[in-house]
């Protein structure tokens, strides 16, 4: 761990962002106050004036150098104490940032921004009438974002847009998520609900599970019907929705159909079949039997020993071989998921994925960089995982980007997460027409996601104020069957204050 020293005890949140910051530069660091084996120091000042400018300043001593910095920035408004807060927190990150970037000779493509949704800040200055040059020019100077960020951003954002033309109305519907919590083994990265289908099997959970599933679809459901409420998108995800039995799937799909308002409004209908050892012809003419075209079939590598050495439990052939009996038998819309930087894996075997997946050109193509989660069985055993450096994590980003612009896709979502190697980000690419409305809604959170089964988490946007608020399903099987009745009262609850409004209109 890196000891980062400096002069004045901030505020939690203050100093949650510059460690934050230096978590850029230093896998593992630790801001202090005063501490004699710090390894770095600094020395930061700031202030306001009466005109609302902010101005910090910071320094940092080190092997005999000096590296500085000096920001200002003023304000048209006093503003409310968290907007104070939340600029001077901006401006430290600011000072402290171009510090280490001077020291370490390293450039942050993402500059100061921690949020794991750019795009959605983009999406906000324009709807607060900013045009892209204006979005520029505040990316750049108060966030440091690089140029070629702003640009895959403002390629995004465009896209979202053609996609959804109505997506700054979409709140008045939502969108349904549905969690099957069973997969054949648990991946080392995964921190999804994801319970060994056999095991739970034996244990009968897996059909009290779905007797539970049925009754909050149909309740929910309900609840949307009563309330003239139309559904934009609905993902079956999990877990691998596909690890259960045919029958058991069709079972489900006609309780949702049943029991949704209006199955023909419904914009998309997505089951994550991510693993391969899963898909069975039978699973599949259950899909197109209830019209269900967009799956995610997800390779994640072509390598075998990778696919081995993070638990995956399925071959690479058996990725292309369900893949080719998905496309012949009809499905239309399949994605695929590759992971950028996965133990053991360089260049070379990035380079083999992007030529098996060109073979196959599925219609989304998502590529995610590994991000090391905090719960996941990868983190707790990190020294095991061998994974590539910062420099050839980048590379292989570029490669997947120049790869996917010669394949004829484009950038139409994008999101960041914690720990992310070389602090890159997760892609999700498309041949054009083949955008996923799902993930555009989630990542953007233009409306609500209702939550329905193991994991699932709600998210209800106040479709006026924007303001979120949540409330998490149980993840395990065993509690989400003693308690999924809970649930269902408390989400129509929320779901009552929260059109309560718009329903009396
Ligand atoms: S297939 Fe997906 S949900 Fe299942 S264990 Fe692997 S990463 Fe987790």
């Amino acid at each position: 761990m890196k000891k980062i020293e400096v002069n004045e005890v901030f505020k939690e949140d203050w100093n949650r962002v510059l460690n934050h910051i230096a978590n850029l530069f230093y896998e593992d660091s630790k801001i202090v106050v005063a501490a004699e084996d710090a390894e770095l120091s600094f020395h930061f000042q700031h202030s306001i004036d009466e005109d609302y400018t902010i101005h910090t300043a910071c320094e940092l001593a080190v092997d005999g150098s000096a590296y500085t910095s000096n920001y200002s920035i003023q304000y048209e408004t006093e503003g409310t104490e968290k907007e104070q807060g939340i600029r001077m927190k901006r401006a430290l990150s600011h000072v402290m940032l171009d510090v280490l970037e001077q020291y370490t000779g390293m450039t942050q493509q993402w500059g100061i921004l921690t949020g794991v949704r750019p795009t959605k800040l983009y999406h906000k200055y324009r709807q607060q009438g900013m045009n892209d040059d204006d979005i520029y020019a505040i990316l750049k100077k108060d966030f440091r974002i690089s140029d070629s960020k702003v640009a895959l951003m403002r390629e995004i954002v465009k896209r979202q847009l053609v996609t959804i033309p109505d997506l700054d109305e979409l709140g008045k519907e939502l969108s349904v998520y549905i969690g099957v919590p069973f997969c054949p083994t648990k991946c080392a990265y995964c921190t999804f609900p994801a319970y060994a289908i056999q095991s739970n099997r034996k244990a009968g959970r897996v059909e009290s599970f779905i007797d539970g599933l049925h009754i909050e679809i149909r309740a929910m459901g309900k609840w949307l019907k009563d309330n003239n409420m139309n559904i934009t998108s609905v993902y079956w995800g999990g877990g691998t929705p596909t690890s259960i039995e045919a029958h058991e799937m069709d079972a489900l799909y006609k309780t949702m159909f049943e029991s949704f308002p209006n199955p023909d409004k419904i914009r998309e209908i997505t089951v994550e079949a991510g693993r391969p050892d899963t898909i069975t012809p039978e699973k599949i003419e259950v899909l197109k039997k209830w019209g269900i075209d967009r799956i995610s079939v997800n390779p994640q590598s072509y390598t075998d020993e990778t696919l081995k050495a993070i638990g995956r439990h399925h071959t690479v052939q058996e990725t292309i071989d369900k893949f080719w009996l998905s496309r012949q038998s009809g499905m239309n819309n399949i994605n695929m998921d590759l992971i950028i930087g996965l133990p053991n894996e360089g260049i070379e075997e990035f380079q083999h994925s992007l030529d098996e997946s060109a073979k196959m050109q599925p219609e989304s193509l998502t590529v995610h960089t590994l991000s090391f989660k905090r719960a996941s069985e990868m983190t707790h055993n990190k020294d095991k995982y061998k994974v590539a450096d910062r420099e050839t994590v980048t590379k292989m980003m570029e490669m997947a980007s120049n790869w996917t612009e010669e394949n004829g896709y484009v950038p139409y979502y994008l999101y960041r997460q914690k720990n992310i190697l070389g602090n890159l980000e997760n892609v999700g690419y498309c041949k054009p027409g083949e955008e996923s409305i799902y993930n555009i809604v989630i990542m953007e959170e233009v409306q609500t996601i209702l939550g329905i089964g193991c994991g699932a988490s709600t998210k209800f946007v106040n479709p006026d104020t924007g303001k979120i608020t949540q409330f998490h399903n149980p993840k395990d099987p065993a509690a989400y069957i003693m308690t999924f009745e809970d649930a269902i009262e408390k989400k129509i609850d929320m779901l009552n204050e929260l059109y309560s409004t718009r329903i009396s209109q």
